[in-house]
C-alpha cells in the first residue's frame, strides 16, 4: 500500500470521499494517497480563529505538525445578510450545543420570522486551506448564495441545507442530489480552486 501524501482535516468519512472525488483528476495523486485525520490519529486543535480562513489554517497546521505531510482543512458556515454575516464561524453551535443541526436551524428561523423574503439573502461560505510540510500555506474560498426559506424543505444534506434555496434554484439545498449540490457548493468551489495548488505543492515536494 502506498503511503499517504495528503491528509484531510476531517473525521467525517463522507467528506473524505467528497474531497477525494474533487481531487481525483489531480495528476500525481492517487485516491489511496489521500487519507482523513481519523486515519492518522489527527489532533483536534482549539478553533479559536475569528474567520473561516483562520480556523481552516489552524486545523491544517495542527495536522502537518502531527503527521509531517501536507494537509488540507476546510471551515464553513452560513452567513446571513440581515445578521451581518452571523451565524458565520458559530454556525455549528448557534443554539448553544455543537452540532445540534435541528436546534441551530430552528433558532435561526425564529430569529428571522419577521424578515421579509427580499431581505432573506444568505450564503454558505467555505475556506479551504493547504499547508505543506515546509510551511507553504494557501487558502481559497467559495460561496453559495441564496435565500432563506421560512420553513425547512427536503430530506437530504445536513445543517442548514433545508432552509437555503440557492439563487436560480426552485429547490432547497436539501432537495438537491449530492452531485447537484457538490457542483455548486461553497465547499466544492473552494476545493476545486485549491486543487491546482495541491498539485503544484506535491510536484515540488
Ligand atoms: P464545518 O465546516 O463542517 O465545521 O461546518 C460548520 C457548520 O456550518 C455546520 O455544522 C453547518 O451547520 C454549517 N454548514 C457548513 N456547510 C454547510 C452545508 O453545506 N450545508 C448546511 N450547513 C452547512
Amino acid at each position: 500500500m502506498s503511503s499517504p501524501r495528503l491528509v484531510l482535516a476531517t473525521h467525517n468519512a463522507h467528506k473524505v470521499a467528497e474531497l477525494r472525488a474533487i481531487l481525483a483528476d489531480l495528476p500525481r495523486l492517487a485516491a489511496e494517497e489521500i487519507v482523513g485525520a481519523g486515519d492518522v490519529g489527527g489532533p483536534e486543535p482549539v478553533e479559536d480563529g475569528v474567520t473561516f480562513a483562520e480556523n481552516a489554517l489552524i486545523k491544517a497546521r495542527a495536522l502537518v505538525a502531527h503527521t509531517g505531510i501536507a494537509a488540507v482543512a476546510d471551515d464553513s458556515g452560513l452567513a446571513v445578510d440581515v445578521l451581518g454575516g452571523a451565524p458565520g464561524i458559530f454556525s455549528a453551535r448557534w443554539a448553544g450545543r455543537h452540532g445540534d443541526d435541528q436546534a441551530n436551524l430552528d433558532l435561526l428561523l425564529a430569529q428571522l420570522s419577521e424578515v421579509r423574503a427580499e431581505h432573506r439573502g444568505a450564503a454558505f461560505v467555505c475556506a479551504a486551506a493547504l499547508v505543506t510540510s515546509d510551511g507553504h500555506e494557501h487558502v481559497e474560498t467559495g460561496q453559495l448564495r441564496g435565500r432563506l426559506l421560512t420553513a425547512p424543505r427536503g430530506q437530504g444534506g445536513f445543517g442548514y441545507d433545508p432552509i437555503l434555496r440557492p439563487d436560480g434554484e426552485s429547490r432547497s439545498c436539501a432537495e438537491l442530489t449530492p452531485a447537484e449540490k457538490n457542483a455548486i457548493s461553497h465547499r466544492g468551489q473552494a476545493f476545486r480552486a485549491l486543487a491546482p495548488h495541491i498539485s503544484a505543492a506535491l510536484l515540488a515536494g
